[in-house]
């Protein structure tokens, strides 16, 4: 099995299976969409749409990825250009893989990109807090190269891997997003609560934002609204897009009307 999934995916990229569909990032100040996450997806032959879970974490472990993460790159990009014709100030941010965190390399992709015409004011970069903090020296290298590029990093997943508030401190980030874990607890489990509240604190305070990931139900995005995160993701916004469903999605919503 593992042998024809390799075979499958080195396919995959050659004939152009994969896809990125796009989920709303939400301004709870403003109700204003203010950017989108970009996630990829498998269009297989014959097992139909595949979530990343089936093939990232393989294509990571055979080395794979890092013609994935070309691919996501440059789609993203393209994205990013066409979305920012719509709405100048539109942020897409797409998930870096685990090597590519505190991979200088990453840095030259942008430096490139911007050279023939990306404008990186509409990019952001998503690591996971693990992936974050497996070197913090070099990730603080990357994530203050890619300032310097006015590209944003936000810290995925955050609450679930092993930070310390001093490595959190010195990495140079824009936003922090909570995992879906507090977020969908928040109502109902005293300890989500205290989670939640604290990591919307502590970003504040280091002047970062922060981002409710996976809100399904309406009152989980009033409860964050009411306790001063500044974004929210999640299905009770909308699901993950394809690009031209995201952005009919996108001028269907009159910005003026919230959630
Ligand atoms: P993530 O970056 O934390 O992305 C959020 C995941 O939560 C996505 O799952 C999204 O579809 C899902 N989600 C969003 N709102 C809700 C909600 O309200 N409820 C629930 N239950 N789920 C929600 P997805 O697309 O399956 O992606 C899973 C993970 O795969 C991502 O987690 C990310 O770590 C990774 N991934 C996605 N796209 C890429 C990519 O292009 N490259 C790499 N290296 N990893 C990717
Ligand atoms: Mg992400
Ligand atoms: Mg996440």
């Amino acid at each position: 099995r593992r042998a024809a999934l390799r075979n499958e995916l080195a396919d995959a990229i050659a004939s152009d299976q994969f896809a990125l569909y796009y989920q709303p990032h939400v301004d709870l100040q403003t109700g204003a969409v203010s950017g989108c996450e970009a996630l990829i997806r498998w269009n297989h032959p014959t097992r139909g749409l595949l979530l990343p879970a089936h093939f990232i974490p393989f294509a990571e472990q055979i080395g794979i990825i890092t013609s994935i993460d070309d691919w996501v790159m440059r789609h993203a990009f393209a994205a990013a250009n066409e979305l920012a014709a719509l709405r100048p100030g539109f942020r897409i941010y797409f998930n870096l893989s685990g090597r590519q965190a505190g991979d200088p390399k990453i840095v030259r992709a942008f430096v490139k990109a911007a050279r023939s015409g990306v404008r990186l004011k509409n990019i952001g970069v998503e690591i996971t807090e693990t992936d974050a903090m497996r070197d913090v020296e070099a990730t603080r290298q990357v994530c203050r190269a890619l300032h310097r590029l006015n590209v944003r990093v936000a810290i995925d997943d955050f609450g679930t891997g092993y930070s310390s508030l001093s490595s959190l401190k010195r990495l140079p980030v824009d936003i922090v997003k909570i995992d879906r874990t507090f977020v969908s607890g928040v109502l109902s489990d005293p300890h989500d609560e205290t989670i939640a509240e604290t990591i919307i604190a502590i970003a504040e305070r280091f002047g970062f934002d922060s981002l409710a990931e996976g809100a399904e139900r309406p009152e989980e995005i009033e409860w964050f609204r009411n306790h001063a995160c500044r974004f929210v993701q999640g299905y009770a916004v909308c699901h993950p897009l394809p690009l031209p469903e995201f952005k009919a999605w996108l001028s269907d919503r009159d910005p003026m009307t919230g959630i």
